[in-house]
């Protein structure tokens, strides 16, 4: 899903090779400042003893791989690379991009981020907000499933989002 500063919205459904699933625009009246995607969008462990069920959640359902080094196997590799480009970096603060997505905030464990231990093909890896997909908490917690949310407000990015979003037969558009 991506969030975008006026009104509208376009769907597709999925592609042939893909689980079934759905591109939605979502249009805001509304312009959402820089400082207000914090409190929309997180790339964050939700912290379990403050949010047991938003962190149960995040960690089903919106945690990438892991892949790489941790699991060379995983569906998303090619190339020997993630073609989503995890594990991100840590970033102690949300930067806003001219043309693109922002860089979310996903605090390393030493400067208050929160990690878990997920068992992979029998061993414990410590993953860490590197490998969260965006989401809205507020969605999350409504419909407990993987629903990955960008901010877009460039020209740039709508361009590329309507593009994708239309492309295929099987898409919808409201
Ligand atoms: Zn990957």
């Amino acid at each position: 899903m991506y969030l975008v500063p006026h009104v509208a919205g376009c769907i597709r459904l999925s592609g042939k090779s893909e689980l079934p699933h759905a591109h939605i625009l979502v249009w805001f009246i509304d312009k959402i400042r820089p400082e207000e995607i914090d409190s929309i969008i997180s790339a964050e462990i939700p912290d379990p003893s403050t949010d047991q069920l938003l962190f149960d959640i995040v960690t089903t359902n919106m945690i990438h791989g892991p892949c790489g080094t941790l699991n060379s196997s995983s569906p998303c590799m090619a190339d020997g690379k993630c073609t989503k480009n995890f594990p991100k970096d840590f970033t102690n603060d949300t930067v806003t991009n001219v043309d693109g997505y922002p860089i979310y905030r996903r605090r390393n464990p030493e400067n208050g981020g929160q990690s878990f231990i997920k068992n992979i093909i029998n061993t414990d890896i410590d993953i860490d907000n590197r490998w969260v997909v965006p989401y809205s908490p507020l969605l999350s917690k409504t419909y407990n499933a993987h629903i990955n949310v960008e901010f877009c407000s460039s020209v740039k990015s709508i361009k590329y989002i309507c593009k994708y979003v239309h492309k295929g037969s099987d898409m919808a558009v409201f």
